[in-house]
């Protein structure tokens, strides 16, 4: 099977294992795990941040963040295609008390400056008192794409201005870097707190890291344990982590050219237009005409007859993610397979 759901479904590779076998471990929640330690260290580094933590997943890196920096009743700005916002379940209402501002998410991402401004709060008794501003990068729902450093400078200014935390849902972080062409750290300069995937196309099996001052990271240690997130023999799982920085990261860079490789060889395609002709990042959001004669399921069982795996995102699109996983040889597969199916519809 040729999987294009998502970047989730890379598999650790038998170095990564050997590296797993061989981690060095200890009690995590007494600070004494030198794998998790050492991941640490290196991603705060790598993020230019003085502290992170290792967290299981990406929701709940985002979880901690949204728990440590805001008190109940709180609000936050966040897009109204946000993954936190869509994808984690209502974790912050849920179990922070805290009360979600939608502002509509733009074609490339971002939020609109002013209505960033117009959502904050002024001091009133009716009103929650707003806290916090959510970015994504690279924006999932919309495509993939990337915030630019200077954007995600001016909604830092902003929150400064008003004493307001800014929080980076930077799952793909590392994507944003490579679509970029920029140092992650730059990227990120601008925030308080940032959260990446190590699971995604960095191809660790778990995981997730959070980036921050060292107050927060300690607070949010505290908070982490209160969700059930303190691990004990992490290492097992950070050493993985650590292999994924190492020699996956610069591999990034690959899966975005396989993802234009297969939106160039799709934009011909008669049935199907593209969310964009050059893939920002690592996915390809595709429409099927209205004229086409299958909707998104049916494609999506079509294409599983071929031996090919793609994830549905509205009645009539579907998003293909290129990965660690997926080679060359795939991509022309794929670009045939749809080029069959289209025919035949
Ligand atoms: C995947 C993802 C997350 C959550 O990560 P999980 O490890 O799946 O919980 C958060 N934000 C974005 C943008 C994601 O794509």
């Amino acid at each position: 099977m040729i999987d294009l759901r998502s970047d989730t479904v890379t598999l650790p590779s038998p170095e990564m294992r050997e590296v797993i076998a061989n981690a060095e471990v200890g009690d995590d929640v007494y600070g004494e795990d030198p794998s998790v330690n050492q991941l640490e260290d290196e991603s705060a580094s790598l993020l230019g941040k003085e502290a992170a933590l290792f967290i299981p997943s990406g929701t709940m890196g985002n979880l901690v963040a949204v728990l440590t920096h805001c008190e109940r009743g709180a609000e936050i700005i966040l897009g109204n295609k946000a993954h936190i916002f869509l994808n984690e379940a209502g974790g912050a209402a849920a179990l922070g008390g805290i009360h979600s501002h939608t502002i509509p998410n733009q074609k490339d991402g971002t939020l609109k400056l002013d209505d960033i401004k117009k959502a904050i709060r002024y001091d009133d008794i009716h009103h929650p008192r707003t806290r916090m501003i959510c970015l994504e990068n690279t924006h999932n729902m919309c495509g993939g794409v990337a915030l630019t450093v200077e954007y995600t400078r001016s909604v830092g200014e902003i929150a400064r201005d008003h004493q307001l935390k800014l929080h980076l849902d930077g799952a793909r972080i590392f994507n944003a870097a490579a679509a970029l062409d920029l140092d992650p750290a730059e990227l990120v300069e601008p925030v308080d707190s940032v959260m990446f995937c190590l699971s995604k196309g960095l191809g660790a099996p778990v995981g997730s890291i959070l980036c921050g001052e060292v107050d927060f990271i300690q607070q949010a240690r505290r908070i982490r344990k209160m969700l059930g997130g303190g691990m004990r023999q992490a290492g097992l799982v950070a050493a993985a982590g650590l292999f994924a920085l190492k020699h996956n990261l610069p591999l990034l860079k690959d899966d975005q050219r396989r993802a234009q490789d297969l939106a160039r060889g799709l934009m011909e395609v008669k049935g199907i237009s593209l969310m964009d002709k050059i893939p920002p990042s690592n996915m390809v959001y595709l429409d099927l005409d209205p004229e086409f004669s299958l909707d998104a399921v049916q494609m999506k069982a079509k294409l599983k007859e071929k031996g090919i795996l793609g994830g549905i995102e509205g009645e009539r699109q579907m998003r293909l993610v290129t990965h660690l996983w997926i080679t060359d040889q795939d991509i022309a597969d794929v670009i045939l397979g749809i080029k069959e199916i289209t025919a035949e519809g």
